[in-house]
């Protein structure tokens, strides 16, 4: 599960978009040319921005060389692979301790599930329009008022979703292609979660239309056209497994209300090539159980 704040962007993601919007004016100079047809005076100023650019960037990779991560109201670099990678999380800011520290992490295997008399989840998605942004992470799709769920916990509003490829979560040691995670929020700030899981199989009509609106730059979000109710994702049956867990991805927050829906439902070989594209594996470890128990509904 990925939950990210607006405001929240990496160092690196926004050095990232420095270099790109620095290659933007470099590349529109080149196409208008600075050329000797230009009168001296436009050569020199155009000299002078170039100059200027370059000091710029300079400027740019020094500071993200040196470590700016900490800077207050932005968050460290991390990734699913190398140096910062899932097994550092929690060593890279001391608010991720708890990706190394936390006794109820997500995801888990769900095997040796307890059944229960537990009540159908509500869900209560609403047509809305909505956006989808490249987050650097995964593909994230904001449906404001979108809707919401109820659980035995009380009402959590609809957040965002976003997808993981393999999915995060196996159920008795099985991994799925792709997982969507549904993200919502009650009025404390607790955090509820909603997993549904692609099998391969026929193309999916909700991601025919998300991930061809997907914008290849980070946290540019784009509208979806159409708009969005959540309902389109999920399967027919939705009886589930419950447990408590975290965030996937840091600061690994927990006391996360967990929902996986037993039934798949499918995505075409073709759309889950798409997703790779972009995001060849974004899914965290499996992480211990502990004294947690699951519980799966009758
Ligand atoms: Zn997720």
């Amino acid at each position: 599960m990925f939950f990210k704040p607006v405001k929240s962007i990496c160092k690196l993601q926004l050095f990232r978009l420095r270099i790109a919007s620095l290659f933007f004016f470099l590349h529109y100079d080149a196409r208008h040319g600075i050329g000797a047809h230009r009168p001296a005076s436009q050569r020199i100023t155009a000299m002078m921005k170039q100059m200027l650019i370059a000091a710029m960037l300079a400027a740019s990779a020094a500071g993200a060389a040196q470590g700016e991560e900490h800077a207050p109201g932005h968050s460290t670099h991390w990734t699913y692979s190398g140096k910062t990678g899932a097994p550092h999380w929690g060593d890279l800011q001391p608010d991720y301790a708890t990706c190394k520290l936390g006794r109820e992490q997500s995801p888990i295997n769900i095997r040796g599930a307890v059944k229960a008399d537990l009540p159908p989840i509500g869900f209560q998605y609403v047509d809305r329009p909505a956006d989808v942004v490249n987050t650097g992470h995964t593909v994230q799709v904001n449906v404001p008022d979108g809707g919401a769920i109820s659980l035995a916990t009380g009402q959590y509003a609809f957040v965002q979703l976003h997808f993981h490829t393999p999915s995060e979560e196996r159920i008795n040691g099985k991994a799925y292609p792709l997982v969507a995670h549904l993200v919502h929020r009650n009025a404390a700030g607790k955090l509820a979660a909603i997993a549904v899981l692609f099998k391969e199989g026929k193309a999916n009509p909700v991601l025919k239309r998300v991930f061809p609106a997907m914008p290849a730059g980070v946290n540019a979000p784009k509208p979806l056209p159409g708009g969005l109710n959540v309902a389109d994702l999920l399967p027919a049956d939705r009886g589930y497994y419950a447990f408590v867990g975290s965030l996937t991805t840091p600061p690994c927050s927990e006391d996360v209300q967990w929902r996986v829906l037993k039934q798949p439902v499918e995505l075409s070989r073709a759309q889950l090539a798409a997703f790779k594209r972009l995001y060849p594996m974004n899914a965290r470890p499996l992480q211990p159980l502990n004294a947690r128990t699951i519980q799966a509904s009758r």
